[in-house]
């Protein structure tokens, strides 16, 4: 399975371990976040089965610039497509900072735990040891509702990475959480929605402290960064997440 249909012009396409989220307006799209550096042939087959080219993605939309999230964004620069962030990411996106458990730490990880095994050689295939900055990328260009297919509401999520945003669409009542709050993990030991496990979060505290943002947003569906869609509304998932908090 490559994309799910979320709602009449929302996708939710599968990436190696991880999600991004495709919003349509007509022949325009927006696309958050960009999977893994060896996903790009997978996001444009996902834009070919859906009838577009990547020329049709408007603006790309970054959650943090975590690998995992970052990945084609300088391939899919080569058709002109600009990538945005939240300000306070910026830096990290332009690798000017560091937030995050290196490729190494999280493959050394997963080599102690038989079950994340295989996902650590799956991400060391999709590009999981090279670096990734972004010198393109931007911050928003305006607050609030952005002026692009699907109006996506950056909220800011700050913990999971200093400048980690997730984008509320309230035209179709679903929230795209990214890191913030995920619903499975290859190296989590449980299902359902949670925080990563903490060592992931470049700020713990912060990290549990942003659930609150997430909790009031009108959401019925939980478009994750990793594992399934969730549909008992953001509200519910928030209180399980805090439930759920692994070490
Ligand atoms: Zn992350």
């Amino acid at each position: 399975m490559s994309y799910q249909q979320v709602a009449d012009d929302v996708f939710l396409i599968n990436g190696t371990d991880v999600n991004m989220v495709l919003l349509r307006d007509g022949r325009d799209l927006t696309l958050i976040d960009a999977g893994w550096y060896g996903d790009a042939a997978r996001i444009e087959a996902v834009l070919d089965k859906l009838g577009h080219r990547p020329q049709d993605i408007n603006a790309i939309l970054l959650t943090h610039a975590h690998l995992d999230h970052v990945g084609a964004i300088n391939h899919l620069h080569a058709y002109g497509i600009p990538a945005y962030t939240s300000a306070a990411e910026v830096p990290h996106a332009k690798g000017e900072v560091h937030e995050s458990a290196t490729p190494l730490d999280v493959i050394q990880r997963a080599l102690k735990d038989r079950a994340a095994l295989g996902w650590a050689l799956r991400i060391t295939r999709a590009g999981g040891l090279r670096k990734n900055a972004v010198p393109h990328i931007q911050p928003f260009p305006n607050e609030g509702p952005l002026d692009l297919p699907g109006h996506p509401v950056p909220i800011s999520t700050a913990g999971h990475t200093s400048g980690h945003t997730v984008f509320h669409l309230p035209e179709v009542g679903a929230v795209a959480t990214g890191d913030a709050l995920v619903t499975a993990h290859p190296v989590s030991k449980i299902e359902g929605p949670q925080l990563l496990p903490l060592f992931f979060h470049h700020n713990v505290e912060s990290a549990k402290a942003a659930l609150d943002a997430l909790e009031p947003l009108d959401a019925a569906t939980v478009l994750p960064g990793h594992g399934p869609i969730y549909t008992g509304g953001i509200g519910k998932a928030v209180i399980e997440a805090r439930a759920a908090v692994q070490v």
